[in-house]
């Protein structure tokens, strides 16, 4: 049986379903956890969304149709089968961790990070997948689910996001691209809401943070960081702050590119990105994890602390 087809099968007798994101959730994350309901719901499943958080996520995903059903919560609903989309390990699943650990055997895990070991009872992962998304058309096709409109919006959001606008992913992918567009969505407008909306105030912070850049060497390495102290993102938005890695992707002579982002003081989530050097396996080397191309960790300490701390990672 097809890794498709066994799940499928575990999707098949359950009556209601929880399904959940990875915390701090990017638009692959919600717009897997709102694809997923809405496809449940069509089979008449009862089906809730789940962050296990108690902060609430970027406002832009709430452009995403039914993020703002999604439950932000620190336990399940008394459910048959919980589904985890897009978390890449078990402790993504931030404040549901323990519970999704203890209830292993009616979990099943979509994912396409290349770190993911598996955690549930059948584990869907698809490596070179460009999204989770993308993993989610093709179970959808399985379940005989009707992609319409509104879970072509929600698929399309992780699309368009995870291959940072089609910049890099395979053919594929504009195929999938092109089956939800027949839908009818309106890609500008969801690429306007995820990518490319901003306030003067954002732009005002980014300003600031991209003045701060500084290269380092760290053994044949030349490392691009941007240090994102509490001060500065504490009026900046979430999304503002995801955006500033991109700054650093692909500098001059720099082959790595890193933002520490102090979500709370002394407490930094450090965004990895790189064309030639594989960052989830520093990023996991740094208790994180992530793809090839983009991965991350969270460090403790001041800003001095956790460059030094990758800067020797890196450096080996
Ligand atoms: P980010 O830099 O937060 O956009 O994350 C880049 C990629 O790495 C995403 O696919 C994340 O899901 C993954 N990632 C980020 N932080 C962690 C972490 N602490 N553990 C595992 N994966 C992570
Ligand atoms: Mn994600
Ligand atoms: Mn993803």
């Amino acid at each position: 049986m097809s890794l498709y087809a066994e799940s499928a099968a575990l999707i098949a007798p359950a009556r209601t379903v929880a399904v959940v994101g990875h915390i701090r959730p990017d638009a692959d994350a919600i717009g897997s956890v709102c694809a997923t309901v809405a496809a449940l719901r069509q089979l008449g499943k009862e089906a809730t969304g789940v962050i296990g958080q108690p902060h609430p996520f970027a406002d832009n995903l709430l452009s995403i149709p039914g993020a703002d059903e999604v439950v932000l919560a620190g336990e399940l609903p008394d459910v048959d089968l919980i589904i985890t989309v897009d978390c890449g390990a078990l402790d993504r699943t931030g404040a549901l961790a323990e519970e999704i650990g203890r209830r292993a055997e009616t979990t099943l895990v979509i994912d396409h990070h290349s770190s993911n070991a598996g955690f549930g009872a059948v584990n869907l992962i698809v490596r070179d997948a460009e999204s989770t998304t993308t993993i989610l058309g093709r179970l959808f096709d399985e379940l005989e689910v009707q992609i319409d409109k509104h879970i072509a919006h929600c698929l399309y959001a992780g699309l368009l996001t995870d291959t940072g606008g089609f910049r890099w992913g395979s053919a594929a992918m504009h195929t999938f691209a092109a089956q939800l567009m027949r839908t009818g969505i309106d890609i500008r407008e969801i690429s306007t809401d995820l990518l490319d909306s901003g306030s003067v105030h954002d732009l005002r912070m980014i300003g600031q943070a991209l003045s701060r850049v500084e290269v380092h060497q760290a053994g044949e390495h030349r490392v691009a960081i941007i240090v994102a102290d509490h001060a500065l993102l504490s009026s900046a938005s979430i999304s503002a702050a995801e955006g500033l890695v991109d700054f650093v992707r692909s500098l001059d002579d720099t082959d790595l590119g890193v933002v520490f982002k102090e979500s709370a003081p002394g407490l930094w989530h450090a965004s990895l990105r790189s064309n030639t050097v594989d960052v989830s396996h520093i990023a996991v080397a740094m208790g994180g994890g992530g793809h090839i191309p983009a991965a991350g960790y969270t460090a403790r300490g001041n800003a001095e602390e956790v460059v030094a701390a990758l800067l020797n990672q890196v450096g080996r």
